[in-house]
């Protein structure tokens, strides 16, 4: 008889799985995908009707429509790499956009190039002197100081020209604020080059998954339990209760009912239309750098995934503008916003999630951070070799 009992109290008290991951995003799939790995169970479980997170995309009239966003993968992390590549393979895709400005047209990043397109300069040297001489006026005003916001700094890398039509209308429009207001180092990841290279990245590696995202993340999550359209906090206490550990990537302020105050974000509106013609703006990406055109891109995603004379092959397009806005809640939380007040807050939150023993955060919205994708699965490969090591 107390046997009996002991067994029914060990079978109450035994979870159904080792862990529950909230979010099906790349941060919570590759978790799941190494805990797997390594003889645990995982329920995985997203509010939306879908999993993958922010990678997902739809398929519009035969095309992959990257539903929130944009995403090119680029990494120089070479376990990163191989490690995607060895559930899916990865295509040439090589982002080079093209900016728009009043209609004339400009190769970015920053390359040789767009010095020609802007200046008519042919060789290095007649580039880097024209770069010098735009120059001139903010070094002397700035006689030796740092650059203390993005439109000093802008300057201060390639001058006049270039800041007016390729820099501030486009930056005020994504941010919604002056360039002036702007912290500097923004505009530092924009690469500056004195040879012809319009490829947007440093990166060693890039490329889009052959036959797109989804196929990445059905392979992370092949053979995990998963729940879409489960918002943990609809069931927080039934759901707590059927794992040891919690692994969490939604919004950290939403975990601790936002007794601090809420984050901000900055989010994106996508307007997206399918074209009756097979090639729309012969590339992937092209922005428009005026302050008065509303968005500030337009995407046609089929030039993810087919190239050259490919592009033929569909003889309709997608393409999706984008409209850069302040974050209201109910919105989707895109780019967390980099002032100090936001960044106090987030420490409040964080101190919290420092002390808890069996809930995990990691990705972009438990650890308000802006990640790029190989960033973000390296996280989650680096917390599972923690986690999962005995
Ligand atoms: P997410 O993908 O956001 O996943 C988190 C998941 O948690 C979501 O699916 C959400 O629904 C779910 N969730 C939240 N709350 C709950 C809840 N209460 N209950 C259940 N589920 C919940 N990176 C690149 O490398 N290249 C690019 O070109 C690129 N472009 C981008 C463009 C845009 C517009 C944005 C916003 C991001 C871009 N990124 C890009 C970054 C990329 O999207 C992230 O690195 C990646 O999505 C992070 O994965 P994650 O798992 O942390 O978050
Ligand atoms: N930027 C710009 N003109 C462009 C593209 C980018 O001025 O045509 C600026 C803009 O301020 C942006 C920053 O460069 O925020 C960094 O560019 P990136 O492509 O990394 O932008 P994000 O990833 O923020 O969309």
């Amino acid at each position: 008889m107390q046997k009996l009992l002991y067994l029914c109290t060990l079978l109450v008290c035994m979870s159904q799985y080792d862990y529950l991951i909230v979010g099906a995003g790349l941060f919570g799939a590759t978790f799941a995908f190494k805990a797997k790995m390594a003889g645990k169970k995982c329920l995985v479980i997203d509010k939306r009707e879908h999993l993958g997170g922010n990678v997902y995309c739809e398929r519009v009239a035969g095309i992959n429509v990257h539903k929130y966003g944009a995403h090119i993968f680029h990494t120089s992390n070479r376990a990163v790499w191989d490690f995607v590549n060895s559930l899916v393979p990865f295509n040439r895709y090589t982002n080079c956009p093209v900016a728009n400005y009043k209609g004339e047209l400009y190769n970015l990043p920053f390359n040789m190039n767009t010095f020609y397109q802007m200046w008519g300069v042919r060789t290095p040297d007649e580039a880097i002197a024209k770069v010098e001489s735009q120059k001139s006026k903010v070094k002397s005003m700035l006689n030796g100081r740092e650059p203390r916001n993005l439109e000093e700094q802008a300057l201060l890398l390639v001058g006049k020209d270039i800041y007016e039509k390729l820099i501030k209308g486009y930056t005020e429009k994504q941010w919604g604020r002056s360039c002036t207001e702007l912290p500097a180092f923004i505009i530092r990841r924009l690469p500056l080059r004195f040879v012809y290279d319009n490829n947007y990245f440093n990166d060693f590696y890039q490329g889009i998954p052959v036959g797109g995202y989804n196929l990445l993340v059905e392979q992370l999550l092949e053979g995990i339990d998963t729940r879409t359209n489960c918002d943990f906090f609809a069931h927080r206490s039934e759901l707590t209760a059927l794992a040891d550990k919690i692994i969490y990537t939604g919004p950290i302020d939403r975990f601790y009912d936002f007794r601090f105050g809420k984050l901000e974000y900055r989010t994106v509106r996508f307007e997206t239309e399918i074209k009756d013609t097979p090639n729309y703006q012969g590339n992937a990406v092209i922005n428009y750098t005026d302050r008065e055109t509303p968005f500030t891109r337009i995407i046609e995603h089929k030039h993810f995934e087919s190239f050259g004379q490919a592009v033929y092959d569909n003889p309709k397009t997608v393409i999706s503008r984008e409209y850069s806005t302040e974050w209201q809640p109910g919105m989707e939380p895109y780019y967390p916003v980099n002032d100090n007040k936001n960044a106090s807050l987030y420490a409040q939150y964080k101190a919290l999630a420092d002390n808890e023993s069996k809930v995990f955060f990691g990705g972009r919205l438990a650890e308000y951070k802006y990640y790029d994708m190989a960033p973000t699965i390296e996280q989650a490969l680096c917390l599972a070799d923690k986690e999962l090591k005995e």
